[in-house]
């Protein structure tokens, strides 16, 4: 029998732009947690399993924690990845076509325990561990909104996995099938399309060429430079009463509204956390998201209405995922299966 109390976890959290890592006491008290940054390198494949291991060797000095005490390793990496071969593959951002994970991490930290779980799958048992309240911690599903959009969803207390852990990839399901957008993915008229920071963009940007709204306000916010548009100008182009930022932001929140509904739907769950860069215009999505299932729910949604949240983690959640991750594989907990 180990005793736990002088052991640690690791977090590890995988992104385009960031490499988190974090270690804790194995009791995942919050004041515990130390965790450093890099940006993530795309020299080679091997560039992102060398900065976790950099960054945790520092990390360990620095909290005079020994090799001995790890009793897990969670990495919680944007996907799609492959959970048995430890590897993510295909992902645009990152780069290459495989990038191997657990094996050249296992081979500098040999006999502790990886889990590997893509980043929405981690974040929302980052939510359930650390944020949700008792009664609905259960049935929760994590919305982030970001470049792409992207879910993780507990459902009577069971994680979605999938047959490889690539589960609840929302932004890709159809919301206007007849759309002309498409989407990264090859398909069209993805919830993606329209309301990720990606798909802001690009519909205002397609509006400005087909020049049937009226864009001086947007134009004016981004200098007349349209390289300098992204979603941040739109939304504060609709703030200001712009006519082609309030068309690309209505439609944005009107296809998330069509997009949570099918997701409540599927999953009947008690809360919605949605998370992500996007939420910096949280005023502009979330009200008109509550107030949908309020006096409309019927039109996009037949079950109760879930409560509507935005995450109070932050660019943490995926981290604590990685750690909460850790503590449920070994604890054996049925969330996980
Ligand atoms: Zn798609």
């Amino acid at each position: 029998m180990i005793n736990i109390e002088d052991k640690f976890i690791v977090g590890v959290d995988i992104g385009g732009t960031w490499i988190r890592v974090a270690i804790c006491t194995a009791d995942l008290k919050e004041e515990n947690i130390k965790s450093k940054n890099t940006r993530t390198l795309k020299e080679n494949e091997y560039s992102i399993s060398n900065s976790v291991c950099q960054l945790l060797s520092e990390i360990m000095l620095e909290n005079d924690v020994e090799k001995e005490k790890l009793i897990g390793i969670g990495l919680a990496s944007a996907g799609p990845i492959d959970m048995e071969k430890g590897n993510v593959f295909n992902n645009a951002n990152l780069g290459f076509r495989e990038i191997p994970l657990k094996r050249p991490i296992r081979e500098k930290f040999p006999g502790i325990p990886i889990y590997l779980i893509n980043d929405c799958n981690g974040a929302v048992l980052g939510i359930h561990y650390f944020e949700a309240e008792e009664e609905e911690k259960d049935n929760i599903i994590y919305i982030t909104v970001s470049t792409g959009i992207g879910g993780g969803v507990i459902c009577n207390g069971r994680l979605m996995l999938g047959k490889e852990g690539n589960a609840a990839e929302i932004g890709h399901g159809l919301v206007d099938p007849k759309s002309k957008f498409q989407c990264n993915c090859g398909a069209y008229g993805c919830w993606e399309v329209f309301s990720s920071g990606t798909g802001v963009k690009s519909r205002a940007l397609d509006y400005l060429k087909d020049n049937t709204l009226n864009s001086d306000i947007l134009l004016g916010i981004a200098n007349n430079d349209k390289s300098k548009i992204t979603a941040k100008e739109i939304f504060q182009g609709a703030r200001e009463g712009g006519e082609l930022s309030k068309k690309v932001v209505d439609d944005c929140v009107f296809y998330m509204k069509v997009g949570i509904g099918l997701v409540n739907n599927f999953y009947d769950v008690s809360s919605i956390y949605f998370g992500g860069a996007m939420m910096k215009d949280k005023e502009q999505i979330i009200p008109p998201l509550i107030e949908q299932f309020k006096i409309d729910p019927l039109r996009f949604t037949i079950n109760h209405p879930p409560k509507i949240k935005v995450t109070k983690l932050g660019d943490e959640v995926g981290l604590r995922g990685a750690l909460a991750l850790v503590k449920y594989k070994l604890e054996n907990n049925p969330i996980i299966p």
